[in-house]
């Protein structure tokens, strides 16, 4: 077998590996990207399941990912393209009423004050205190994080940021700390009075998490809805036209661009080191490649404790990674239709503005938290909480003339099912969240024409992400920044020389932003490792 030699390997062919590849091609260095699958994008990728439907089959909405990145590796030049939605987020409620919520700041006062006065006039203020505390944390996303425990450098960093906080004042100081660190239920309760907006924000905050919105730590995530930006218009979330995997589609270009080689159905089965340091990786079906410079993209049960003895890191460290919590509660469903679900509550046909955004099936707070309250006891939700996407609304280039594509996110469905399997309860849980969506849109079972049902299983098997956690390991404060994967290792080096991690392990976590992948690569081109 031969060892090409290379300046530097990424494990992973998901946005962010591609994201180092192209910033450490852009910088001269000779890079081979190593992909496990058949097409590149990791979890978000766009995939032809069925021929002719161009499906995101994982993540489908963006606005995290870095304009710095676009810029930089001129991505637009290279096929990437946003496609806002407004409005952007749909709420029907049993009782035949719903709340349409967008970018659009009258159509959203307008829609609130449907259900209360004062909550309308409350909302702008309550984004403006989530701006606020965003405008604080979105400049930390692509620091590499300082380790407090270490060196003057880190403190001084730390002090930085501590005047930085400052400045925020006691009163949004305050804020901050409880958007950091404490539940959605409380800050929603004292914003608003309404139960069907709390219930449509609510959803945001426990996007992915295994964690109702009563549980601290869920809080973090409602400021995603402010953060991010859609073609330079902040905190609107869109579809990106051709689908999630154009993200990697145009990174891998752009990539390819600067000389780096990808190679997909490539599976790293190990990670080589000698002497404490990286040599290099060996492919499942036995092909070696060495260089000094491995980055990894791939979760860091993966990385430290499969591609790795134990013996070539230190106990406590082996001891801290195999404490990252891969809960997850996830399923996705992926549909083929052959008309847009018609809503009994806005009832008409064809495509209208409650299909361009996020429809939510999640009407009340209670409905969330005992969707949860299944899960917690080993069973999927009886009564799950759906987000449900249809880009064909916004881009019909992705499927056949008139058909469509229905994205449904599903909580709360956990991994660890009590008294039976995945492989017994996946066609029965979908089809229960299709009568639920049916409920509100009696057309949708009808228009169904195929289906692809991931459960969590399914998302551990298909994407190689452990236990199905979509996050890479879970966003509580104990996992973030300076904590982010493990103590002590937040600056994306690893205990061996020239060993990285370059995707959503590191800080910043979850999300298709490329912030990880991009902070890496400053740190790897920084080290000038031989
Ligand atoms: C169902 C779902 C829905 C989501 N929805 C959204 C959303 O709408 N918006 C959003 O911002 N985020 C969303 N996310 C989260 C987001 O997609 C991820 O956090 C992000 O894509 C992670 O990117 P990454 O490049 O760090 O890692 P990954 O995407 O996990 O990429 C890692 C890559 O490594 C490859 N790999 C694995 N093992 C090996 C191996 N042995 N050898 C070589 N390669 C290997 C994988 O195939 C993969 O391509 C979602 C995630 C999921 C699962």
């Amino acid at each position: 077998m031969t060892t090409a030699r290379y300046d530097a390997i990424i494990i992973g062919g998901g946005h962010n590996g591609l994201v180092t590849a192209a910033y450490l091609g852009k910088a001269g260095k000779k890079v081979l990207v190593l992909e496990r699958r058949d097409v590149l994008g990791g979890c978000a990728v766009t995939e032809e399941i069925w021929p002719g439907y161009k499906v995101s089959t994982a993540a489908y909405v963006n606005s995290l990912f870095r304009p710095e990145i676009i810029r930089d590796l001129e991505l637009k030049k290279h096929g990437f393209q946003m496609l806002p939605r407004s409005p952007s987020s749909f709420t029907p409620f049993p009782d035949g009423r719903y709340l349409m919520m967008g970018p659009d700041k009258a159509m959203t006062h307008r829609e609130i004050a449907k259900f209360s006065a004062k909550d309308a006039e409350n909302y702008p203020k309550y984004e403006a205190m989530l701006t606020r505390v965003a405008d604080f944390l979105e400049p930390q996303l692509t620091q590499i994080p300082p380790d407090p425990f270490s060196g003057l450098g880190n403190l001084m960093q730390l002090g930085k940021i501590g005047l930085g906080f400052r400045k925020l004042g006691r009163k949004t100081a305050t804020e901050a700390v409880e958007i950091l660190t404490g539940a959605a239920t409380p800050i929603l309760d004292r914003w608003f009075e309404s139960d069907q907006l709390k219930a449509t924000l609510a959803t945001d905050a426990v996007i992915g998490a295994f964690a109702p919105p009563s549980h601290p730590g869920t809080a973090y995530v409602l400021f995603h809805h402010v953060m991010g930006e859609c073609d330079g218009v902040r905190g609107v979330w869109g579809y990106v036209k051709g689908g999630i995997g154009m993200i990697a589609q145009s990174t891998a270009a752009a990539a390819k661009s600067y000389g780096v080689e990808v190679r997909p159905n490539s599976e790293v089965a190990r990670i080589v080191s000698k002497n404490g340091a990286v040599t290099g990786v060996a492919l499942k079906d036995g092909a070696e490649f060495s260089a000094p410079v491995v980055a990894s993209s791939v979760d860091c049960n993966l990385t430290f404790l499969k591609f790795m003895a134990e013996d070539e890191l230190p106990a406590d460290f082996v001891a801290a990674v195999k404490k990252i919590d891969y809960a997850s509660a996830t399923v996705k469903i992926n549909v083929a239709v052959s008309e847009p679900p018609q809503f009994k509550c806005l009832p008409g046909a064809g495509i209208g503005p409650q299909h361009h955004g996020t429809m939510h099936i999640g009407p009340s707070m209670e409905y969330i938290e005992r969707a949860y309250d299944d899960a917690k006891y080993g069973k999927p939700a009886t009564n799950p909480m759906l987000e449900c996407t249809m880009a064909t609304a916004v881009d019909p280039s992705l499927a056949p003339a008139g058909k469509h594509i229905i994205s449904m996110f599903v909580q709360y469905a956990p991994y660890h099912l009590k008294d039976t399997t995945w492989d017994a309860e996946r066609d029965r849980f979908a089809d229960r969240c299709f009568d639920v969506l049916n409920e509100y849109a009696p057309n949708f079972k009808a228009s169904v024409i195929d289906r692809q049902i991931l459960t969590p299983v399914d998302l551990e098997r298909v994407y190689g992400i452990t236990g199905g956690n979509i996050m890479q390991g879970s966003m509580n404060l104990s996992s973030m920044f300076s904590f982010r994967p493990v103590a002590g290792f937040a600056n994306y080096r690893t205990p061996v020389r020239g060993l990285y991690l370059c995707g959503a392990a590191a800080h910043p976590g979850g999300g298709v932003m490329g912030a990880a992948g991009w902070n890496a690569a400053r740190v790897i081109l920084k080290d000038k490792v031989r």
